[in-house]
């Protein structure tokens, strides 16, 4: 994929993470609008503790949108010396499921946080939920209607949009069975329980204001009945609470403070702070931030989802997907996350983060700790013509120039060499300086090499190998004497070096923002045909055989890569999986030079 051309990243970018962030690694976030309410919180003594909750819906795999919220959920209870809990927020038992429970409990521990025994299910809570509809309804505060859901939302009325953007809204009508009496609504939602009326027969809805302009008032929703088999309460229920009146009793339930959620729920915060006082449940408070948007990806579970059943990505954990297993399966670390969430920050404005952001903090954190090791992914073979059949020499190749400690290894140099093929030229392009006849290159940790000629198959004049002969002076970049060459090129022992397979990847979408969608298309049209190449036979240094799934490598001048979980096995050899993580050449710096940020 090309540069981008409309970088545009948050709109209210925090200054970086300051010194505290090394003292917590973990999840300390830059000063912002939340921290600020909280320490007025505090101050005014509407709360005398912090306590936050990360309550993911079992319905899908964590994405980098949840690293943010995780981040500041945990990095506020942290600051203000609190707690946060893990929260299964599981009251839909149509989506939900325990293998999602499984991947999220491993994905949080990845990303570095840490609940300890804090961990919460909102259908450990529907006995405590059902007794607080009751003693709403005993308020005459709710009742039970018998329209259909269809007929709810037409009785509910539309908002209308004119040009100056000021909402009006039609006026809703009153359900025929709004005034009910308490004890008929208290008999009938006792018998909805009891599983007397089939789905979708009745529901129980809050009684509060069918002219509200906030159509999420009109009488919402609090129970419907549904005869699914829950994953953890089986059939025990066959009516389920709807999450507005859910949420905020399942916070008061845990002592919730401070219950931080993404800006969509901001229209959902009458609502929370209503049942909280109908159901005279602890005041927790609902605060809002905005979600992290990224470019030339969707965020939404439900996106992802589709993406995933219909086979456009091998799973969740596809490294091009931007859920955590996918991140982390690509390569990304979880400081590298961490970081980036750090640094952009907590704004109250939706935004688009642009993704060569995420690469640059991801390149920041793998320079420092990858070693580096040398690959050749289109190998083309380089004969030294003056370097005896059967010789071999030990070179000295640095393993990490930015960790001293990283030490160094050997690697052997023989007659027959692997290039990158595009490193060889026929006809060389203007400011080409790497090899063709009669032109020197170096080689990496070894020679200056002068090109001698090539040969090609006879049927195909396809290039087949490249001549050249070595100078002995010029051994190992010691002797960097007057032998000036523009340029070095990375390569490896024909005899020496072990197959792999490399998987590279580029962004998942063709476009910046898949979610706006051209009319008569689907998102799905947005994905970039060309998002992976896999290149069945490239050749590694011989160590890479060892590596183990998760470890990180810079191949020289390719790129950062990491060992995938898979191993390719055909005619009796196993090559190992690498996945390009990210490639060397960062295009946020230019970014920020174009003064765009
Ligand atoms: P999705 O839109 O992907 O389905 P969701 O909000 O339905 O997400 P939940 O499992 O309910 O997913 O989310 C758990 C928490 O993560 C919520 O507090 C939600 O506000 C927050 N969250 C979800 N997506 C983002 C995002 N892109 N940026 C920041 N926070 C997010
Ligand atoms: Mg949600």
């Amino acid at each position: 994929m090309g540069e981008t051309q409309d970088p545009i990243v948050s709109r209210a970018r925090a200054v970086p993470a300051s010194a505290q962030e090394a003292a917590n690694p973990t999840c300390s976030m830059p000063a912002n609008f939340i921290a600020d309410f909280i320490a007025e919180d505090l101050h005014t003594g509407r709360f005398t503790y912090v306590h936050t909750r990360f309550p993911p819906e079992p319905n899908g795999w964590l994405h980098i949108g949840h690293c943010k919220a995780l981040m500041v959920d945990f990095s506020m209870a942290e600051q203000f010396g609190g707690k946060c809990n893990l929260r299964f927020d599981d009251t839909n038992p149509e989506k939900e499921d325990s293998s999602y429970v499984e991947a999220i409990k491993r994905d949080v521990r990845w990303l570095g946080f840490d609940w300890e025994d804090r961990e919460y299910y909102a259908s450990d809570y529907y006995d405590y939920l059902y007794k607080l509809a009751v003693k709403i309804i005993k308020k005459g505060k709710a009742y039970v209607d018998d329209l259909s859901e269809a007929a709810i939302s037409e009785y509910r009325g539309t908002a209308v949009e004119d040009k100056t953007t000021i909402t009006h809204t039609l006026s809703g009508r009153n359900s025929p069975y709004r005034d009910r009496t308490v004890e008929e609504n208290l008999d009938l939602f006792a018998r909805m329980r009891q599983g007397e009326f089939p789905d979708g027969a009745k529901t129980l809805r809050a009684k509060i204001d069918m002219a509200s302009p906030n159509l999420l008032l009109r009488d919402p929703v609090m129970y419907r009945i549904r005869r699914d088999t829950h994953y953890r309460t089986g059939t025990a229920w066959c009516i389920y609470p709807m999450y507005d009146f859910q949420h905020p009793l399942s916070d008061a339930k845990e002592g919730i403070t401070h219950s931080l959620c993404s800006l969509e729920y901001e229209i959902h915060r009458p609502l929370y702070e209503w049942f909280i006082r109908e159901a005279e449940v602890f005041p927790s408070r609902q605060i809002e931030f905005a979600r992290l948007n990224l470019s030339y990806t969707v965020l939404s579970k439900r996106y992802l989802l589709r993406l995933v059943q219909e086979k456009y990505v091998a799973g969740w954990d596809d490294p091009r997907m931007p859920t955590i297993a996918g991140l982390r399966r690509r390569g990304y670390t979880p400081e590298a996350l961490r970081s980036f969430i750090a640094q952009i920050g907590i704004a109250k404005n939706d935004s688009m983060v642009d993704i060569a952001f995420l690469e640059y903090c991801l390149r920041e954190d793998l320079n420092k700790r990858s070693l580096r090791v040398m690959a050749v992914l289109r190998p083309l073979k380089l004969i030294i013509e003056n370097w005896e059949p059967g010789r071999e020499e030990a070179l000295e190749a640095v393993n990490n120039p930015e960790d001293p400690g990283a030490g160094s290894r050997q690697i052997p140099f023989s007659r027959e060499l692997w290039i990158e093929a595009e490193d060889f030229a026929e006809v060389p392009p203007p400011k080409y300086y790497r090899l063709y006849p009669g032109n020197r290159v170096r080689l990496r940790y070894g020679y200056i090499i002068t090109c001698t000629g090539f040969d090609t198959d006879p049927l195909t004049g396809k290039i087949i190998q490249v001549r050249g002969t070595y100078d002995p002076e010029t051994r190992g970049g010691n002797a960097q004497n007057n032998r000036k060459v523009k340029s070095t090129i990375h390569w490896l022992s024909c005899n020496h070096a072990i197959p792999l397979e490399v998987r590279l990847y580029d962004y998942l979408f063709a476009v910046e923002r898949p979610m706006e969608v051209p009319p008569g298309a689907a998102f799905t049209d947005m994905l970039n045909p060309q998002s992976m190449e896999v290149i069945p036979l490239a050749y590694g240094e011989s160590c890479l055989q060892d590596a183990r799934a998760g470890d990180r490598y810079q191949f020289e001048r390719l790129g950062y890569f990491v060992r995938d979980p898979d191993t390719q096995e055909a005619g009796g050899t196993k090559k190992p999986v690498f996945n390009r993580t990210v490639g060397l050449r960062d295009t946020w710096n230019k970014i920020k030079e174009k003064g765009v940020i």
